[in-house]
């Protein structure tokens, strides 16, 4: 039987370490605001931002909610990202994604201040990250860090592949790790014989976005295997990237769907309000 990591678990404990440092920070009268926003009323956004408030609320941590539109304009968005910009109370700034067809991503994000970017997805953050320098880094990749390290798995030293190469999860996944001394191969759909590298892997992280896709085919005897993805099956059952049953079988330690990097996610978001809260 595989080491099971379980995200609920270590989710758990960051935000109880958190609690307590916002409690202090409260005695020094120092209070943390997250301005969250929605525009449109996509189910699965809303489900997303609803769950970041409740572990705000949890934490002690104020949050402030936008909710927009369908129809909202980019120049309406621009304006309310730059008048929260401005706001002393607001330390962080979350815009959930995806936005409405006509609005400009991109653009979106470049205009949060990159003090306030606690997702990590503006230019600034990233290239920090790529240089080694002090910034937000994007909550799932980091979330998985620390899967790692409070697992007790070591990365230095360990032939690392990611599948995925997006800007929120297999890049910053690849840098991440590469801080952390891995040696890291970064695997995607032009990859030729996927199976081949995968198979070299210690650690193999899978952010594939396709169900099931990694079977013990794919890994190496004894491996770490972390499954990013997040599926619904016919079912209605959540399952990931990787087809866990199988590849429980051959690995060493695995993440289950649910439970395992899903709730990683919105503890290191609230890890980085914490961090914005005190460098403001
Ligand atoms: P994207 O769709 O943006 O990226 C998928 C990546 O996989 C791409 O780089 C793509 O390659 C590569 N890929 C697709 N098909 C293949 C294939 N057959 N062989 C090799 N590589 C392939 O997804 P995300 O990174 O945003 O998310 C990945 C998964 O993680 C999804 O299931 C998503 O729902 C989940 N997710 C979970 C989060 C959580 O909190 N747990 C947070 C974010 C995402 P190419 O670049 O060449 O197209």
């Amino acid at each position: 039987m595989p080491q099971i990591i379980d995200g609920k678990a270590i989710s758990t404990a960051i935000k109880e370490e958190l609690k307590i440092e916002v409690g202090k920070l409260k005695e020094e009268h120092i209070h943390i605001c997250l301005a969250v926003i929605q525009v449109g009323n996509d189910p699965a956004s809303s489900v997303y931002v609803g769950n970041k408030k409740k572990a705000c609320a949890y934490i002690g941590i104020d949050s402030q909610s936008y909710e927009l539109p369908e129809e909202t304009t980019q120049e309406e968005l621009l304006k309310l990202i730059r008048d929260l910009n401005e706001k002393k109370e607001v330390n962080g700034i979350l815009v959930q994604l995806p936005l409405p067809k006509h609005i400009d991503e991109d653009e979106v994000i470049r205009a949060i201040d990159p003090k306030k970017d606690v997702d990590g997805f503006h230019p600034q953050s990233v290239g920090a990250l790529c240089i080694g320098q002090p910034g937000f880094v994007s909550c799932t990749p980091a979330g998985i860090i620390q899967l790692l390290k409070r697992s007790g798995i070591e990365i230095a030293a360990k032939e690392c592949v990611v599948i995925g190469r997006s800007n929120i999860v297999g890049k910053p996944m690849a840098l991440l790790l590469l801080r952390e001394n891995g040696t890291v191969t970064v695997a995607h759909s032009r990859t030729k014989d996927l199976k081949e590298v995968t198979k070299r892997a210690d650690i193999l992280i899978v952010a594939v976005g396709r169900p099931k896709m990694i079977t013990k085919e794919y890994v190496k005897e004894g491996a770490v295997v972390i499954d990013v993805g997040i599926h619904r099956n016919e079912n209605n059952k959540l399952c990931g990237d990787v087809d866990y049953d199988d590849v429980a079988s051959v690995c060493s330690a695995i993440t289950p769907v649910p439970g395992g990097v899903g709730p990683m996610t919105i503890a290191m978001l609230m890890h980085n309000c914490v961090e914005a809260g005190k460098a403001q």
